[in-house]
C-alpha cells in the first residue's frame, strides 16, 4: 500500500473522530526547548489567526533572543552528547522512522490544524501530511547512506575524508506551507546528525508545534531539536546572528533572505536560502491545451497563489493568444472560493489581512498601469481574507505585475513570437525559481529546459516535487538546494584526515 493510499485510509477512518476543538486544546502553546515545554522568558505571546474568518484560535508563546539563547545552549549541548553524536546512523534512520509513523498516525488532526491555522483547502492540506510522511522517510534512509571518500595519497601516508554534521543549525521558515517547511528542515538535519532550533512564521505557529510534541514521542533526545515560535524582528533575527549558530536555513523572501545572508556574517555561518520566485510558464501554439490550460491555472490559484514557485507570468505563443486567455477565464471561473473545511472548495483565503492589501494594491498597480483585469465574481464573504483569482491581459514585462512577487492568485498574461523570445522573456527577471514548458516537440521543450535559468523546470506538467529531487532557485530565488541528495550536502561537511603510515 502507498504511503498515500494508507493515509488517506487512516485518515477516513479517523475523520469522524477529529474534535476540532480538542486538536487545538491539545496542540501545545509553549516553546520547546531542552524537551520540555517552556513560556516566553518575556511572558510574552501572539495570536495565532483562522484567516478564513479572521478570529483568534489560540495563542502561542513569542520567544525572543533570550530564548533562542537557551535554546542553542540545550543544542548545541545535545549535539555532543552520547545519546546523539555517539549513536549508530541506524539508531538515527530508526528515529526519522518513528517520527513519520507518529505523523501518520496522527495525519487527521495535523492536517486540520493546517487547515485551520493556514486557509488551505483541508484536502490540500492531508496531500502535505502526505509529503510531510514521505520526507521523514526518505531521509531517514540517508542516514545509513552518507560517506567519504579515500584520498590519493604519497605511500606514507593514507587519506580520507570524513562527512560530519555541520553543528547547531538555526531554521526559520514560512507562513505559507508550514508543516511541510518544517519537514523540509528538520528532517535532513536529522538524518546527518545536527542539531536544531526552529522558528516557524508569526502567523502559522500551531502546525509545527504539534510535529515537535511528536518528536518528543519519538523519543529524541532532549535539546536535538527545539522549537522557538515568536516574530522575525526579534527570534528570528537572534537565530541569524547568533554566534554559536553553525548554520542558518531559510526559507522566505528575498528580501529577508538578503537580510539573513548579512545577519549571519558575525561568525560566518553556512547559510541556505530558499527564497521568492516569479515563475515563468510559456506555452507554445502546438501545446497540448487540454493539459495546459487547467494547470496553468492551477500554477497560479493553488493554495490562492501562496507558493514560492507559482507560475504567475504566462507566456503565450501570439497565435494561440485570445483563445488561451479565454480558455483561462473559463477555468477560472470553476475555481471554488470558500471554506477550507468545505470539501467542494478549491481555494481558501490568504492568509491575513496584510497579505490580502498588498495583493489588493498590485491588482490596482496592474489596472493603473493600464493592463487589462479579469477577475472572477466571488460571492462577498464576511471576516475571511478570501479574494477572487485574478489574470491581467496586455501587460508589459517591464510593469510591477510582471516582475514583483504578488503571492495571491494573480498572474499576467504575455505574448511572445517565437522560442527564442519565449526564453528571453522567460529569463528576463531577477528571479529564478521555477519554469515550465509547454509543447508537443520533444526538440523544443528540451531546448527551453536548458535555456531557462530556474532551478526547476517542468515540461507539460507544473508543481511535481519530490523529497528526492533537488530543489532551490537560481539568481535571487535562493543559495544552496534543498532535498535529494543535496540535503545531505548542505548539512554535512567534510573533514579530511593523514595518517602516517
Ligand atoms: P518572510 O516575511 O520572508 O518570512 C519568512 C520567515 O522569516 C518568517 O519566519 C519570518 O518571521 C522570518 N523573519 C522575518 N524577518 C526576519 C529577520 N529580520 N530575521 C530573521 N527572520 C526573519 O516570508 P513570508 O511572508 O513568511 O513567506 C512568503 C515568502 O516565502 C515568499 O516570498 C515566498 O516566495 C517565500 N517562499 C519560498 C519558498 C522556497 O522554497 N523558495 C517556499 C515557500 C515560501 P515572521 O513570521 O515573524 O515575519
Ligand atoms: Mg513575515
Amino acid at each position: 500500500m502507498s504511503a498515500s493510499t494508507k493515509i488517506a485510509q487512516v485518515a477516513s477512518n479517523r475523520r469522524d473522530a477529529v474534535d476540532p476543538r480538542h486538536c487545538l486544546q491539545s496542540t501545545p502553546k509553549n516553546l520547546m526547548i531542552n524537551g520540555r515545554w517552556t513560556a516566553a522568558k518575556s511572558g510574552e505571546a501572539l495570536d495565532a489567526i483562522n484567516p478564513s474568518t479572521g478570529e483568534i484560535i489560540a495563542t502561542v508563546a513569542a520567544g525572543g533572543a533570550a530564548d533562542v539563547d537557551a535554546a542553542v545552549i540545550a543544542a548545541r549541548a545535545a549535539l555532543d552528547r552520547p545519546n546523539w553524536s555517539g549513536i549508530s546512523p541506524h539508531e538515527r534512520t530508526r528515529y526519522l522512522l518513528k517520527i513519520a509513523d507518529l505523523v501518520e498516525r496522527d495525519a487527521e488532526e495535523l492536517a486540520f490544524i493546517e487547515s485551520l491555522n493556514n486557509g488551505m483547502p483541508l484536502m490540500h492540506a492531508r496531500r502535505s501530511v502526505v509529503n510531510v510522511v514521505d520526507t521523514f522517510r526518505y531521509c531517514a534512509g540517508w542516514s545509513t547512506k552518507i560517506f567519504g571518500d579515500t584520498n590519493p595519497s604519497a605511500a606514507d601516508l593514507f587519506s580520507f575524508t570524513l562527512r560530519e554534521p555541520i553543528g547547531v543549525c538555526g531554521q526559520i521558515i514560512p507562513w505559507n506551507a508550514p508543516l511541510v517547511m518544517a519537514a523540509w528542515k528538520i528532517a535532513p538535519a536529522l538524518a546527518c546528525g545536527n542539531t536544531t532550533i526552529l522558528k516557524p512564521a508569526e502567523q502559522t505557529p500551531l502546525s509545527a508545534l504539534r510535529l515537535g510534541a511528536l518528536i518528543l514521542e519519538a523519543g529524541l533526545p532532549e535539546g536535538v531539536v527545539n522549537i522557538v515560535t515568536g516574530f522575525g524582528a526579534t527570534a528570528g533575527a537572534a537565530i541569524a546572528e547568533h554566534p554559536d549558530i553553525d548554520k542558518v536555513a531559510f526559507t522566505g523572501s528575498t528580501a529577508i533572505g538578503k537580510r539573513i545572508l548579512s545577519q549571519s556574517t558575525g561568525n560566518l555561518k553556512r547559510v541556505t536560502l530558499e527564497l521568492g520566485g516569479k515563475s515563468p510558464n510559456i506555452i507554445f501554439a502546438d501545446a497540448n491545451l487540454d493539459e495546459a490550460i487547467p494547470a496553468s491555472a492551477a500554477a497560479f490559484c493553488y493554495h490562492a497563489g501562496q507558493v514560492c514557485m507559482a507560475g504567475t507570468r504566462i507566456f503565450v505563443q501570439e497565435q494561440i493568444y485570445d483563445q488561451v486567455l479565454d480558455a483561462l477565464k473559463a477555468r477560472l471561473a470553476a475555481i471554488k472560493v470558500g471554506d477550507p473545511f468545505d470539501a467542494e472548495t478549491t481555494m481558501g483565503p490568504l492568509i491575513s489581512q496584510t497579505q490580502f492589501d498588498r495583493v489588493k494594491s498590485y491588482i490596482d498597480l496592474g489596472e493603473q498601469g493600464g493592463a487589462c483585469r479579469h477577475s472572477v465574481q466571488m460571492a462577498s464573504r464576511d471576516g475571511g481574507f478570501f479574494m477572487a483569482p485574478t489574470l491581467f491581459s496586455d501587460v508589459r514585462n517591464d510593469m510591477r505585475i510582471a516582475r514583483e512577487e504578488i503571492f495571491g492568485p494573480v498572474a499576467a498574461v504575455i505574448p511572445f513570437k517565437n522560442e527564442n523570445d519565449a526564453v528571453l522573456q522567460g529569463n528576463d527577471t531577477s528571479y529564478g525559481l521555477a519554469a515550465a514548458v509547454w509543447t508537443q516537440d520533444i526538440r523544443r521543450a528540451h531546448r527551453t529546459a536548458r535555456a531557462l535559468k530556474a532551478g526547476t523546470v517542468w515540461v507539460n506538467t507544473y508543481y511535481a516535487v519530490d523529497s528526492a529531487v533537488p530543489f532551490g532557485g537560481y539568481k535571487q530565488s535562493g543559495i544552496g538546494r534543498e532535498m535529494g541528495s543535496h540535503s545531505i550536502e548542505m548539512y554535512t561537511q567534510s573533514k579530511s584526515i593523514f595518517v602516517k603510515l
